[in-house]
């Protein structure tokens, strides 16, 4: 099963540029140093049908769709339910309109019950005019497939909150965490493509800082590794120029191409 992952946005919860900021990563003109909120799209690339998964419904979701050319989202897998990761959700009307379907949405139980409650409207009884998104919520309550791709959430805690990464194949998606319970480590065996939380050099209470992100690069050992969630305080090429061979900073559109069929990765 092949996959092409799509960061659709690298960028911590204010984004890059921040509003106000006149820093010199702000004010960069390297593209890389424009981050947006938080989001991936997977999507088999082996299979005509080509289901396409999208982590997350962040705050720039239509922006990201527009400037990716996402024109179809067969399922959304929802890490947790911070601000900055849902706030896109009523962009799915338009995936609505499109697919003439609901979309299924996957989240654990308390991610569900903050979608329900910060979305009342959508899940409140019709209103006339104006449409809401159509969603199916479903709950994750371990390894299950989709569109013939085997999803694997793994517990991570961000702070003292437990959320959730995903794993298909030797992909690993690992955004807001600080750290990874042991009973996670085993389900991130192997992984040959990583991509993990690295907020800035400076230690946080809920993000994992680039020191920290490369002790969870150097023991799972993936082939390469790309940090995300990613503040003002990182200038992507200066920061790229001293991390470790294999590790880089991830940048919106940067696109992964994952081939789980064979050794090494294509
Ligand atoms: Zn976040
Ligand atoms: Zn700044
Ligand atoms: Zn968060």
């Amino acid at each position: 099963m092949s996959l092409k992952v799509t960061l659709l946005g690298t960028g911590t919860s204010h984004g890059v540029p921040m509003i106000g900021c006149t820093c010199a990563v702000c004010t960069s003109s390297d593209p890389r140093d424009r981050r947006t909120r938080p989001s991936i799209l997977m999507q088999r690339s082996d299979s005509p049908e080509g289901t396409s998964i999208l982590v997350d419904t962040s705050t720039d979701l239509r922006a990201q769709a527009l400037a990716h050319g996402v024109a179809r989202v067969d399922a959304v897998l929802f890490t947790h339910s911070h601000a900055d990761h849902i706030f896109g959700l009523d962009e799915i009307r338009r995936f609505n309109v499109v697919q003439r379907t609901p979309i299924p949405c996957f989240g654990s139980e308390r991610t569900l019950a903050d979608l329900r409650r910060t979305f009342a409207y959508i899940f409140a009884p019709p209103s006339e005019g104006g449409g809401v998104p159509k969603i199916t919520l479903f709950r994750i309550g371990g390894p299950f497939m989709f569109g013939g791709i085997e999803i694997t959430p793994v517990p991570l805690m961000h702070g003292h909150q437990p959320i959730l990464g995903f794993r298909i194949g030797s992909f690993a998606y690992l955004t807001d965490c600080s750290r990874i319970p042991d009973e996670s480590w085993p389900l991130l065996a192997g992984v040959r493509t990583l991509v993990v939380d690295a907020l800035r050099n400076r230690p946080h209470p809920t993000h994992f800082s680039v020191d920290e992100a490369l002790q969870v690069v150097a023991r799972l050992a993936p082939e390469r590794a790309y940090f995300t969630h990613i503040c003002h305080d990182l200038p992507h090429a200066a920061t790229c120029a001293r991390l470790p061979p294999g590790v880089e900073l991830a940048y919106d559109g940067l696109v992964l191409e994952i081939d789980n069929d064979h050794r090494g990765v294509r």
